[in-house]
């Protein structure tokens, strides 16, 4: 087995589902978060303003993105502002995001098959009758293979799962991505995601019972979390056993709560290694069948306040290959062969 082979890719799980790849076009619909508005005390204490805006419609930022730090953190400047918008404004802006996005995946990529991702904020923060007037506008405009709406456990209801789910006529798979971070409620606490573990798990069989495809939001290295506890975020993610899970290392962009907290020194950033060690921790620990959507975050270096000096993506899946292959790890080994006290905790390249 190859490095990518000892863990379920996202890419191998596009190629055996369409024989080629498919593109996520990223879109910021202009929702908002019901975390980051008045009752929400600020939102996820590692949330900055752009609610996970994809970088290629953040423009201001787009030439600064690939730059490397300069010693200083630069003044920071928000995005594009796509909220408090009008339904026709909202439209318009997402036909523009989805038409660049298109000619940029067709010219840098030679993409052909396209999935449309509401990427931005929470995707299903809105009246029915909205959401369903801006998915029908976006699936309109041109050809997707999947429908993707990322979004928190306390955005969802029947209805809006109803809704959701109507789109199997339309599209060959609808997909929700769905934040937990962690399977510790002290840790949500700690960070302000403003639901809990019970919260998340009864919008997760809600969702699960209308058929729609699950990929569930995990930070491995949050404050005061280790391996026991990763453990028992990977034990709750078996239990649950969504389709795929999206991983990323702990970072701390600039303007955020947790920036104070790490500028008192009150909490660690895992380096590239630990994280290494980590994800390979959590793989070990989850079923060989669930899709790894993601393993590292794409903030850009310069809104990054910490870690400053993580490998960049491909660097790290390479290291993380070469890792698993030199220790014999694979995806779901752990539930396999049983939990063995020498599992590999420091990186052997
Ligand atoms: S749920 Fe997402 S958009 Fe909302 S505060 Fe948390 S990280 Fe930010």
């Amino acid at each position: 087995m190859n490095g990518e082979s000892r863990y379920y890719t996202y890419k191998t799980y596009l190629m055996n589902t369409y024989g080629k790849s498919a593109y996520r076009i990223g879109v910021d619909g202009g929702f908002s978060c019901p975390n980051r508005n008045s009752n929400g005390l600020g939102g996820c204490s590692y949330c900055d303003e752009t609610g996970a805006v994809a970088v290629y419609h953040r423009h201001k930022e787009a030439s600064e993105a690939r730059q490397p730090y300069k010693g200083k953190l630069p003044g920071y400047e928000p995005p594009e502002n796509f909220q408090n918008k009008t339904l026709p404004e909202r439209k318009e802006q997402i036909k523009n995001q989805i038409m660049q996005a298109k000619k940029f995946l067709t010219s840098r990529y030679g993409a052909k098959l396209f999935m449309l991702y509401f990427q931005a904020f929470s995707g299903t923060y809105d009246q029915p009758a909205v959401l369903r007037d801006l998915y029908d506008f976006a699936l309109n405009i041109m050809d997707f293979k999947e429908l993707i709406v990322s979004t928190r456990p306390d955005c969802l209801d029947v209805e809006k799962i109803s809704l959701l789910a109507e789109y199997h006529d339309r599209v060959e798979d609808v997909w929700v991505e769905l934040g937990l971070q962690s399977g510790i409620n002290t840790t949500l606490e700690r960070i302000n995601r403003g639901h809990t573990v019970e919260q998340f798990v009864a919008a997760f069989h809600l969702l699960r019972k209308s058929g729609i495809k699950i990929s569930i939001h995990l930070i491995l290295g949050l404050p005061g979390e280790k391996y026991e506890e990763i453990s028992k975020t990977a034990e709750l993610i078996t239990k649950l056993h969504p389709e795929a899970v999206k991983i990323h290392n702990l970072h701390i962009p600039n303007h955020t709560q947790m920036l104070s907290e790490y500028s008192r020194g009150e909490l660690l950033v895992p380096s590239t290694a630990r994280h290494l060690s980590y994800t390979t921790w959590f793989l070990e620990r989850i079923p060989e069948d669930i899709i790894i959507q993601r393993l590292t975050c794409d903030t850009p270096r310069h809104r990054l306040a910490a870690p400053r000096l993580f490998k960049k993506k491909g660097e790290f899946i390479s290291q993380l290959g070469k890792m698993m292959v030199n220790n014999n790890l694979h995806q779901g080994k752990c539930l396999q062969e049983g939990f063995q006290d020498d599992v590999v905790k420091e990186v052997v390249v």
